[in-house]
């Protein structure tokens, strides 16, 4: 029943604890995979504003060269377009289409080698195999930059039109789009492994239109890329063939770096990206990490949980246990007292009634009232000794004597009390002075004896030696009793302890004597110590420092 109580109490105590741990481990990682999640779109976030500034700052270009097409006229739209191609870094080429002929640059007459391979460039879409129409735009979160883009196109337009009345209303114009016989727009062109960006005019059949300097463009443009969090990251712009464009921060971004976040650039730049780079520590080693962690979390909490509760328990059952010892020591004393009022009431009153004659009895009855009364006197003292050394007040009368004295005297005057002859008292040939307290060293001595007496008295009486060395002397007090069992040796000098504390048990006793004697010798400097005797017994040896006093 009690085991089955103790596991009941484990099982209320570790249950609870590793539901409790598993939750918390539950809850972290649902905390850290949401944390990561919005890590992660906060990065795209400021992506695509990156991708939407890109995008704003080229839609601004082209609708700017759009204003500026449509507003040349007939007579000197070459001359201006080829003033722009060599005044203006960010336009490569420029060309005029009539009625599906390019009629600059001259295809049969090109100038210049690169108006050749400009014409080479665009020959499917100059010549009508390909429309002008621009690509569909692509998925993912930068395709939100190219209406954003668009809006805010048509925003400028707007106001413009608000501010400057002289603004022409038939040159509005449409990215992309047609309206009355007049259209324009920009179109990304792939040729030679290379993005080019092609803005154009239609006005009366004519077609005509500048080609960007996408390098000049892209100078503009990667200013827009912000320093990256920490830096173990980068901020990248990659081309269609995922060839690093520009990156911010300092990370070296060619190896294995894994791409952590990933969008398109925006309409303007098709297939390109914009990637943040993250050298950080892998996702596996991270989550391996926090296992590892959690596991240890959950192996100190359990570790605690447990020493805790067997700390309690361990606790609970001492308390238990000296509740017990209490309870047996005022049964034990109250018999310890009974004893020998009884025996003193029974003698005294015997006494009085004046019905014994015989002298020889006489004085047999008043021994025997005599030592019930030390026995009395013995147990009280032991048992104030025990109160005042738990309270700490032990009042001391230290004096100098000669210790093999003292111990003769104490054995002449108790032996016949406590009923046990001493023999083979051996003490040292020369006088041992020693400083001590006399009364304590006589309590020691008396319950020592005492317990020879009460739990040896088979193996006759107990032999006392003194021995003197420098600066401490050594009393053992031996008999040839049952001795002491291996277990109980430490306890027997704990307060209250006894090996057979039933009240049924052979002789009774409080448990007191031994623990008072040593926290007595140990005041003094000394300690009070079992061993067991050659042959079978029980030796108690006291040692006492010889210039001792209270510690
Ligand atoms: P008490 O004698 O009042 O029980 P003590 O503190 O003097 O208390 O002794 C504690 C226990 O040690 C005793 O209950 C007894 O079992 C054991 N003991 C003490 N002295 C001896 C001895 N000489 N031989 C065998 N057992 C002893």
């Amino acid at each position: 029943m009690k085991r089955f109580v103790i596991i009941l109490c484990w099982l209320m105590v570790l249950v609870p604890t590793v539901i409790i741990g598993v939750v918390a481990f539950r809850l972290v990682r649902y905390e850290q995979e949401r944390l990561e999640a919005s890590t992660l779109k906060a990065y795209q976030a400021e992506l695509a504003t990156v991708s939407d500034n890109m995008m704003l700052a080229i839609a601004d270009v082209t609708s700017d060269l759009i204003d500026r097409l449509v507003l040349l006229d007939e007579a000197s739209r070459l001359d201006v377009l080829r003033a722009w191609q060599q005044g203006n870094p960010l336009i490569r080429n420029v060309f005029i289409l009539r009625n599906g002929h390019v009629e600059h640059p001259d295809s049969a007459r090109a100038a210049t080698r690169e108006e050749a391979s400009f014409l080479m460039r665009y020959d499917a879409l100059f010549d009508g195999r390909r429309d002008w129409s621009r690509p569909p735009p692509e998925n993912g979160t930068g395709a939100a930059s190219d209406s954003a883009a668009d809006r805010s196109l048509r925003v400028r337009r707007e106001i413009k039109q608000l501010v400057n009345l002289d603004y022409p209303a038939d040159a509005e114009t449409q990215v992309g789009g047609t309206e009355s016989g007049r259209a324009s727009g920009w179109i990304p062109w792939f040729a030679d492994n290379q993005l080019h960006h092609l803005v154009w005019v239609e006005k009366n059949g004519v077609r005509y239109g500048v080609e960007l300097e996408t390098m000049a463009l892209l100078s503009r443009l990667i200013r827009y890329l912000p320093p990256p969090p920490h830096n173990s990251q980068a901020y990248a712009l990659l081309d269609g063939e995922e060839r690093m464009i520009h990156q911010t921060g300092t990370l070296d971004a060619s190896g294995s770096v894994k791409k952590r976040v990933r969008i398109p650039a925006g309409d303007y730049l098709p297939h390109w990206t914009l990637v943040l780079f993250d050298a950080g520590k892998t996702d596996g080693a991270t989550a391996a990490l926090r296992y590892v962690s959690y596991a240890a979390m959950l192996a100190v909490m359990l570790v605690a949980v447990v020493s805790g509760g067997s700390i309690l328990m361990i606790q609970a059952q001492r308390s238990r246990r000296d509740a017990t010892r209490k309870t047996t020591f005022v049964s034990n004393v109250s018999h310890e007292l009974k004893t020998p009022l009884t025996s003193i009431r029974m003698y005294a009153e015997l006494l009085e009634d004046g019905r014994v004659r015989d002298e020889t009895k006489k004085k047999a009855y008043l021994e025997t009232i005599v030592s019930e009364s030390h026995r009395l006197t013995r147990l009280v003292n032991n048992v104030l000794d025990f109160s005042r050394l738990e309270q700490g007040r032990v009042p001391f009368a230290l004096t100098e004597f000669d210790l093999g004295n003292a111990v003769r005297k104490i054995l002449d005057t108790y032996s016949v009390r406590l009923e046990c002859g001493v023999h083979g008292v051996q003490e040292t040939a020369n006088p041992v002075m020693i400083r001590c307290d006399r009364d304590a060293l006589e309590q020691i001595m008396v319950n020592l004896l005492e317990n020879a007496r009460k739990y040896a008295a088979e193996g006759g009486p107990p032999d006392v030696q003194v021995e003197a060395e420098a600066d401490t002397v050594r009393i053992h007090v031996m008999d040839r009793g049952p001795g002491i069992a291996h277990k109980h040796r430490k306890r027997i000098f704990e307060s209250f302890y006894r090996i057979d504390d039933s009240l049924n048990a052979r002789s009774t006793g409080s448990g007191l004597g031994l623990s008072i004697s040593r926290r007595l010798a140990r005041l003094f400097g000394g300690d009070l110590v079992y061993e067991p005797r050659k042959g079978g017994g029980a030796i108690f040896t006291l040692r006492i420092p010889r210039s001792g006093g209270p510690r």
